[in-house]
């Protein structure tokens, strides 16, 4: 028999990993719809997120993968420039010291560009969208295959769909025609980069696609009913989605909460009749009124009263003011 390998662990190293998901996983769930993830092919996940149905909880390895991100932009911001003629724009140019900021859809569609390049050799008059991507060496490979295979300005499409559609927005909000990648491998010691036209339809159907998903008052269906679909396996939003999670209590996934499209990011609360700023939204499970929007639940709504506020189910259970409140019902998932 062969011997059992022992697993050497090292307790600092644990501990490192520890803080690193403390302090990785303080940040709140962002307020807006983020053009990064437009792409994203089930747009029921898409909105899942916009209204913070479920607290993302990262592991130590995927923040560490974040952090090489971030190392890696500014290794190759610092590259770019050293290269005679280029000339690389990476902050508003309001002065705010902030990314180059875009948002439509009342606000509440947002991106954030890596930064807008002019200069690149083989394209030396026309500016265009800057973004960084750190890979692996396998998904490195594989977008310099589709390179070779499909023709430079058709591979970004097909080696990430996402990416692609972040892409087509960024330029479509930017006014640019083009869109330039750099993809590092881990350390930032092999870098490929893939240029791409803007797609005016593409770019528009992506619009369409930010504003349904930001104004519909359920969830969009589901890309597959089958649980253990591959995109499914993967997503965050599973429990919530398949699996009968009663999702988090927060105004976001309040029935009585709707995101304006007149203002800049605007809530409002029909039940308060007011506007619900972002921290108040947080707090919504300290909110004697939250009531969740019954197609969150996993189960069939049969009676309502508007006036008292309250969501009736088939098996009985109330859900809202006079009823079981919101944070009950998640704390006793199992009902
Ligand atoms: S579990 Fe599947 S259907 Fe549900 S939100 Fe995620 S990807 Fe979409
Ligand atoms: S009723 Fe309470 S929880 Fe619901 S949207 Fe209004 S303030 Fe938020």
């Amino acid at each position: 028999m062969a011997p059992i390998p022992i697993i050497h662990r090292d307790p600092t190293l644990d501990a490192v990993d520890a803080a690193i998901e403390v302090s990785g996983n303080a940040e709140p769930a962002r307020p807006y719809l983020g053009m990064s993830e437009i792409g994203r092919e089930c747009a029921r996940a898409i909105w899942y997120g916009f209204r913070w149905a479920t607290r993302s909880r990262f592991d130590a390895a995927t923040l560490k993968r974040f952090q090489d991100g971030h190392r890696a932009e500014a290794i190759m911001i610092e590259r770019l420039r050293a290269v005679p003629g280029i000339i690389l724009w990476t902050e508003d140019p309001s002065g705010n010291g902030r990314q180059i900021g875009r948002k439509d859809v009342g606000g509440h569609f947002r991106g954030h560009l890596d930064g807008i390049i002019q200069g690149l050799l083989q394209a030396p008059k026309t500016p265009h969208v800057w973004e960084h991507k750190a890979t692996n060496e396998t998904k490195q490979a594989k977008l310099i295959k589709l390179i070779a295979e499909l023709g430079e300005k058709q591979a970004l499409k097909a080696w990430d769909p996402v990416y692609y559609a972040q892409g087509q927005v960024y330029m479509h909000y930017q006014g640019l025609t083009r869109h330039y990648l750099t993809c590092d491998s881990p350390g930032s010691r092999s870098t490929v980069s893939v240029r791409t036209d803007y797609d005016h339809i593409e770019a528009v159907k992506l619009l369409a696609k930010a504003s349904r998903i930001i104004t519909a008052s359920e969830p969009p269906a589901r890309i597959s009913e089958r649980p253990d679909w591959y995109q499914c396996s993967w997503c965050q939003h599973k429990p919530a989605c398949h699996e009968k999670q009663i999702p988090e209590v927060a105004c976001r996934t309040c029935a009585h909460a709707t995101p304006e499209l007149d203002g800049d990011g605007r809530w409002s609360c029909a039940r308060y009749q007011c506007d619900i700023d972002t921290e108040t939204q947080r707090r919504g499970s300290e909110c004697p009124s939250h009531v969740f929007i019954p197609a969150l639940l996993p189960w069939k709504a049969v009676d309502a009263n508007e006036a008292e506020g309250w969501i009736e189910y088939g098996n009985g259970i109330r859900n809202g003011p006079g009823g079981i409140a919101s944070t009950e019902l998640l704390a006793n998932t199992a009902m």
